[in-house]
């Protein structure tokens, strides 16, 4: 039982991951094609698409599923992007890219661990339940890089601390700016003071904070649908909140506030 727990609570994992969620239309040409909580994002130009996030090891058919029921062809993929270099969100690439061909572009701090299956991750690099199969970079990213594709271009932040390479991506749809936020979050266990394997991790979730206040936000949209209350949203269809995306980011930098005083002390 204790062992049971144990395990349970090194593999964080959340039955709405997998659960399989219609696809929608968010706006301009952004779509839904995750499940009940995992965000991926198709971008569809009439030059192929852009894929934000390949999710668990077991998403990649239903993310072909749902590109197939927008009407879009999955092969038509050319790029695949990511939120950060954890399982939820990168284990399904290695597939995607052997059935589309696409090109895996990853932020610099993020792209060895991607490599590596997770392997020289900073908290999870010794815990095996957290690999996942390691996956070729094409293009490494840095920090306001664009990522164009047949008229749409989108825009990288590294917004290091939950990851070193956590990237948030921007683009404009229509006249308004999407924010799809990779993660401010600390997790479970994270060491922020004195820290051997990831030094300055504090400093990097301030400068995550910071950017993210600056960027403007009509759209809000992250690597979990339960960041902008996804499943609450879509019952009117309409993701533009700014006041919303404004609240999560106080709230979210409280968090790592509070988090940082208690460790501190301590
Ligand atoms: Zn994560």
């Amino acid at each position: 039982m204790l062992l049971a727990a144990l395990l349970a609570l090194q593999a964080p994992d959340n039955p709405d991951w997998s659960a399989p969620y219609p696809p929608f239309h968010i706006a301009a040409n952004v779509y839904w094609v995750g499940s009940k909580d995992l965000g991926a994002y198709l971008i569809a130009t009439p030059k192929g698409h852009i894929l934000i996030n390949s999710n668990l090891k077991t998403s990649p058919p239903q993310i072909q599923k749902s590109v197939e029921q927008l009407g879009f062809r999955f092969k038509d993929i050319k790029i695949l992007l990511i939120s950060h270099a954890h399982f939820d969100h990168c284990a399904g690439s290695a597939e995607i890219l052997r059935k589309t061909k696409a090109r895996y572009m990853v932020m610099a701090e993020d792209a060895k661990e991607i490599e590596d299956g997770g392997r020289s991750d900073f908290q999870y690099g010794q815990d095996k339940d957290m690999y996942f199969e390691p996956a070729k970079v094409a293009r490494v990213l840095h920090d306001n890089d664009k990522v164009t594709l047949g008229g749409t271009t989108l825009t990288a932040h590294v917004t290091p601390g939950h990851t070193p390479g956590c990237t948030t991506w921007t683009l404009k749809a229509g006249t308004k700016n999407v924010v799809i936020v990779g993660s401010p979050n600390v997790n479970p266990g994270y060491k922020l003071v004195n820290n051997p394997t990831y030094p300055n991790i504090a400093k990097d979730y301030e400068r995550t904070f910071r950017t993210l206040k600056a960027l403007p936000c009509d759209i809000f949209l992250g690597a979990h649908g339960s960041y902008f209350d996804m499943t609450d949203k879509i019952k009117t269809k309409n993701f533009t909140d700014p006041k919303g995306y404004r609240a999560y980011v106080l709230r979210t930098e409280q968090n790592f506030k509070n988090e940082l005083k208690k460790q501190t002390k301590t």
